[in-house]
């Protein structure tokens, strides 16, 4: 593991400077990967806060180009930014973050063929799922899980959202919501709070720093649900299902 120049010690002294977050778990942050699927309302939040927390290396996957009807809580775009490609933008607004840490992107819409190549190309030690598309999210928990990779998924609409980590330790995204996998809503046709993104994304950067960072999964078995209206968040625990077909056997 690479240790940390003097430039990184001052840029990231406030962390250090934290009476459990010492000058290990930021030289394992600074040596760790995350991909970052889906630059929009949730991936924005997420990877502006893991490039200025200073993991490593962050790789980013989009296919799409920024609307108009992005700019509302889509906070890495600016309103000379529609029609631009959103992965692109956002790996330059990122590097304006931080220069001390390596970035790279792929403009693609996932598949089944092209995922695991990406996985075994990129090499990360968290996936971080950004997407609003029940299709992806299989997609990456089976190619996650049959690789070994741990994979953060999140989602956020109107004014809810919800968090789990998952690891070779618990349960998957399909133990908890089955092969349908829950409802097919997105922002595009339910709408969501221009907030809902930021409070999603900047509680599911806090479960990446740490898990990344400490090497440890603070909601082990948990999923996180967040209500707006109330201000409720609650934990909801889930086991591992044994006849999942994407995790048991
Ligand atoms: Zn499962």
């Amino acid at each position: 593991m690479s240790a940390l120049t003097d430039k990184e010690l001052l840029r990231y002294s406030r962390q250090i400077l934290l009476d459990d977050w010492d000058l290990e778990a930021q030289i394992r942050l600074k040596n760790s990967t995350a991909l970052i699927v889906g630059l929009g309302g949730l991936g924005c939040p997420v990877s502006q806060i893991l490039a200025r927390a200073g993991v490593g290396r962050l790789h980013l996957v989009d296919f799409d180009v920024i609307d108009e009807s992005n700019l509302q809580r889509q906070t890495l775009f600016f309103e000379a930014d529609v029609g631009k490609s959103k992965v692109k933008t956002a790996h330059k607004r990122l590097r304006e973050h931080n220069e001390l840490i390596a970035i790279d992107h792929t403009e693609t819409k996932l598949t089944a063929e092209n995922l695991p190549k990406l996985l075994t190309q990129v090499s990360p030690d968290l996936v971080i799922d950004c997407t609003d598309n029940f299709s992806v999210r299989d997609l990456l928990n089976k190619s996650c899980r049959a690789l070994g990779v741990p994979l953060l998924s999140n989602s956020a609409i109107g004014e809810v959202g919800q968090i789990a980590l998952f690891t070779k330790e618990t349960g998957c995204y399909q133990c908890l919501f089955g092969e349908e996998g829950g409802d097919e809503q997105t922002c595009a046709t339910s709408g969501v709070l221009a907030s809902t993104v930021s409070v999603i994304g900047s509680m599911a950067a806090q479960v990446a720093l740490d898990f990344l960072g400490r090497g440890r999964n603070p909601i082990a078995g948990k999923l996180v649900l967040w209500q707006g209206r109330t201000m409720t968040l609650r934990n909801v625990q889930f086991a591992q299902d044994e006849l999942c077909a994407a995790c048991s056997g």
